[in-house]
């Protein structure tokens, strides 16, 4: 039996991604329940990249205000080599017809967590931690899940938030395609001003010395240098001092980097698509239908799109009693983390001179660098999104 009354929806999962789709459900009028496994939300580091498409979507919800406040806008990317020669340049701005913000905006996923858990809470959302849900039961009313500690919440349809080993997945027992990618990255947090060095740096720079690259990303602390760890080599040895300076030796051009590193840690990635994003009365979201590579920082923004997609299938699915919008909506977004996410991040990390010379040509002309631009921002990866909440007509507010 259900130890509360039945809710219109339950969000398994308090990330970024649950709470998106949770604050769209409220917003729109439903009662939700978000359930979360862990006693708080998650700060760690993890993405710090928002794209144009995803900043239009979130300023929706009044969310991008905070996020600006104690974001970096960044205007342009650069490709550059390592004397500081700048191969290429695109300005975000060329975005501006099809985007409301055109730039990219470098954030903490934790602090956008942060600030979506409390506006959820403020306006009367239901956020429980410590509720982690272990089985999922689907009948044609409704659907029921149930927590380690035994209790059970009963809703009309509920979203699988629940990240890369989602207990929701495993309870509808939804395989996945995997593919890891060799090697790993590692991650140097460096609390040192990059731009008494390169004046004009981007605060998205990629490094290229031949087909060898290292990325620069201006944080609102710190600059984060990204570079990819080989195979065979560990975790450990990739964190040493020895081995990183002969890793950025012909990359970054400051050799005392170590002397203001605060931080570093290492991560692997893999791609993965689940073979269906639910149906019935649970459907999944964000990482526990999607994982790629961080390179171009894709992930959380899909997983973003994913929860305006449910969010308003949702509404038509609870006023119609029927959940066919909410199919159509997630098979887009599986279809689109499958055919479009996965292979465009795929073709970032192939990166090569080559790329680098084909980008510099396409940036000598305005038109072909708004549609180079656009595909990096995700414009093209918004599908099961009404075209007026992509256009702002709809507010959540
Ligand atoms: C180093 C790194 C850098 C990245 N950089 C970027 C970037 O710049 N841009 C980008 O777009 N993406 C980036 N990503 C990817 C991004 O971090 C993820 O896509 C994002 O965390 C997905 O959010 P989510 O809400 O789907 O899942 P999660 O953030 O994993 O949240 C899932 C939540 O569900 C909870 N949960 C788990 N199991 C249960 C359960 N059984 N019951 C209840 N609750 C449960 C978890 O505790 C967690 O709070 C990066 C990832 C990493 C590791």
């Amino acid at each position: 039996m259900s130890d509360c009354a039945a809710q219109d929806t339950i969000v398994v999962g308090a990330g970024p991604v649950g709470l998106t789709l949770a604050l769209v459900l409220l917003r729109a009028g439903h009662s939700v329940t978000v359930l979360e496994k862990r006693d708080s939300v998650n700060l760690q580091s993890k993405a710090s990249t928002f794209h144009a498409s995803t900043l239009d979507l979130l300023e929706t919800l009044d969310v991008l205000g905070p996020m600006r406040a104690k974001g970096v806008q960044v205007d342009h990317v650069q490709y550059r080599a390592p004397d500081g020669e700048v191969l290429a340049q695109l300005d975000f701005d060329l975005l501006k017809d099809v985007a409301r913000n055109p730039f990219r905006l470098h954030y903490e996923q934790g602090d956008l967590t942060t600030v979506l858990a409390d506006l959820f809470v403020r306006e009367g959302g239901v956020l429980t931690f410590g509720q982690g849900v272990q089985t999922v039961r689907q009948d044609a009313d409704g659907v029921t899940v149930t927590c380690d500690d035994g209790s059970e919440h009963a809703a009309s349809f509920a979203f699988g938030c629940d990240g890369a080993a989602s207990a929701v997945r495993e309870a509808l027992r939804i395989g996945y395609v995997e593919k890891p990618y060799p090697g790993m990255v590692l991650r140097l947090y460096a609390n040192r001003d990059m731009r008494v060095q390169f004046p004009d740096l981007g605060g998205i720079s990629y490094l290229h010395a031949g087909d060898d690259t290292c990325s620069l990303l201006e944080m609102p602390d710190c600059w984060r240098v990204v570079v990819r760890v080989p195979a065979g080599v560990s975790a450990a040895e990739a964190v040493m001092d020895e081995w990183i300076t002969e890793r950025l030796e012909n990359l970054l051009p400051i050799k005392d980097i170590l002397r203001d590193v605060t931080g570093r840690d290492v991560y692997s990635a893999r791609r993965r698509g689940a073979l269906s994003a639910g149906g019935a009365r649970v459907f999944l979201a964000g990482d526990a239908l999607h994982l790629t590579n961080t390179k171009g920082g894709m992930n959380l923004n899909a997983g973003l799109h994913d929860a305006f997609a449910l969010g308003h299938a949702a509404t038509t699915a609870l006023r119609s009693g029927g959940s066919a919008s909410l199919e159509r909506a997630a098979t887009e977004r599986a279809r689109v983390a499958r055919d479009v996410l996965i292979p465009r991040t795929d073709e970032n990390i192939g990166t090569g001179m080559d790329r680098v010379k084909r980008i510099a040509t396409l940036s000598q002309s305005p038109d072909k660098a708004a549609v180079f631009l656009a595909k990096q921002a995700m414009f093209d990866m918004l599908d099961g999104i009404p075209a007026a909440v992509i256009r702002g007509e709809v507010s959540h507010g």
